[in-house]
């Protein structure tokens, strides 16, 4: 099962923040719409990095209520580890568990389609475990 299939799904934008917005700024996207990271552009690249609300921890426990001014590019992640929408949801997984970080950007031809977290994908494997289940269950008692 690939990446592709579970981006299929859905609908709606990917939230990213520019690299030069404030930190501030971007902490107030996270907030509102409940999520743990946002890619970050910066107009040269698909990806210019990642912010995470874990990169937010780690500026203020340096800066102190300094890092919410700072821009983004002092304190996000680069380069970005992504995937292709072919890589399947297994090695997406064992991806972010090797590498620990729980969000990966799919890339398809040098442009951003997606933006996943290991919720997603733990979700998706759980779901489709019930629904073997679940079939099992029907196939056991019509036999
Ligand atoms: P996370 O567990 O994803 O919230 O992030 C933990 C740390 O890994 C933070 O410093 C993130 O900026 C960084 N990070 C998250 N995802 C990626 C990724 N796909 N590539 C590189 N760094 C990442």
């Amino acid at each position: 099962m690939t990446i592709a299939r579970l981006l299929a799904g859905r609908s709606g934008e990917v939230w990213s923040c520019h690299a030069e917005d404030t930190v501030a700024d971007a902490v107030e996207i996270l907030s509102t719409r409940h999520i743990g990271a946002l890619p970050v552009r910066d107009g040269t690249s698909a990806v210019a990095g990642i912010l995470s609300e874990r990169d937010v921890v780690h500026a203020l426990k340096a800066h102190g209520e300094d890092a919410l001014r700072l821009p983004v590019r002092a304190v996000m992640t680069a380069p970005v580890v992504t995937v292709s929408p072919e890589t399947s949801i297994m090695e997406a997984l064992a991806l972010m568990t090797r590498r620990r970080f729980r969000h990966l950007p799919v890339l398809d031809q040098g442009t951003m389609t997606g933006f996943i977290s290991i919720g997603d994908l733990v979700k998706y494997r759980i779901d489709r475990i019930e629904a073997e289940a679940d079939a099992m269950r029907v196939y056991i008692q019509s036999a």
